[in-house]
């Protein structure tokens, strides 16, 4: 069996690499080089509305100009969205999945918690509903998505622990226990989509045989819950290694809205790619 150790850089093509996603990237590529891994590009595009084709090709062209390469095909998630439905019926078939009808503002004003990310945590309003009231709102058409039932999820799974590798992928890997139940409801399938942003992260990782993910502190957290995803749908679980975040002048982390800060903006200002990569301690 080849083990080969199989890494990846998985931008979504909302706008155009900035310096956070040039580190992230430049420092799964070193991770890779250092265990003789190979690193994967994945183009995360499951929000049809935000993502554009011309986004992930400016994404292919910034990281060419960084110095790196990946191999082809490249896994495009949005041609998979039979896959990720399928897994989403799944865990339906399963009692672990309700509908939910509440906008954002209704659950901004019901919340009394927070996710670990800070948002309103969904205080399990429409879990409440009745199968008449259900199905009478789908027949209207109300906006829906589906929620993971996370209690009961958490105790199919049992105790839930992952590997990480700190502060780099060659750190001894330590047992870590994961902490899903942080979270809450989580959305797994978002309107008008039959996936979300971790249903699959996770589905991805295991389907293309990753062994370590490389991804910035902002995602630490959520990989507690990917976690419990892992355990439900039988996926592997790779080893985590969550590097540091590029921030701006104040102190805040870069956002792909603010062109000026883009890769692309600093080359037309006459950045070299030798540049980017001494600014951010790779040369
Ligand atoms: N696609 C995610 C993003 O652009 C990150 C992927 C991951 O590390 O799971 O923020």
């Amino acid at each position: 069996m080849s083990s080969q150790p199989i890494l990846r850089f998985a931008p979504s093509p909302n706008g155009h690499l900035h310096l956070g996603h040039a580190y992230s990237a430049l420092f799964t590529w070193r991770a890779a080089a250092e265990i003789g891994g190979v690193a994967l590009l994945r183009i995360e595009d499951t929000d049809v509305t935000r993502c554009k084709p011309e986004f992930a090709q400016a994404i292919m062209e910034d990281l060419a100009w960084l110095g790196l390469s990946w191999p082809e095909p490249v896994l495009h998630q949005s041609s998979r969205f039979p896959i990720y439905a399928q897994k989403a019926a799944e865990l339906a078939a399963r009692d672990l999945l309700y509908p939910c009808f509440c906008s954002r503002s209704e659950i901004a004003a019901a919340a009394t918690a927070r996710d670990p990310d800070g948002a309103p945590l969904y205080p399990g309003t429409c879990r409440h509903l009745s199968e008449a009231e259900i199905a009478e709102r789908l027949k209207r058409g109300d906006p829906v998505q589906y929620r993971l039932k996370s209690d009961r999820a958490i105790a199919l799974a049992g105790p839930l622990y992952f590997r990480v590798a700190q502060p780099d992928v060659t750190a001894p890997v330590e047992t870590r226990v994961a902490h899903p139940e942080l979270w809450g409801d989580v959305v797994l399938q978002r309107k008008g989509t039959p996936t979300s942003y971790h249903l699959s992260v996770v589905i991805d990782d295991d389907a293309q045989g990753v062994t370590h993910v490389t991804r910035g502190r902002d995602m630490e957290a959520a990989t507690d819950f990917h976690v419990l995803l892992q355990a439900l749908l039988g996926l592997a679980s790779p080893i985590y290694t969550f590097h540091e975040l590029i921030l701006d002048a104040d102190g805040k982390k870069l956002s792909k809205s603010r062109e000026s800060e883009s890769l692309r903006a600093l080359r037309a200002a006459g950045w070299s790619a030798d540049d980017v990569r001494r600014h951010l301690g790779f040369a």
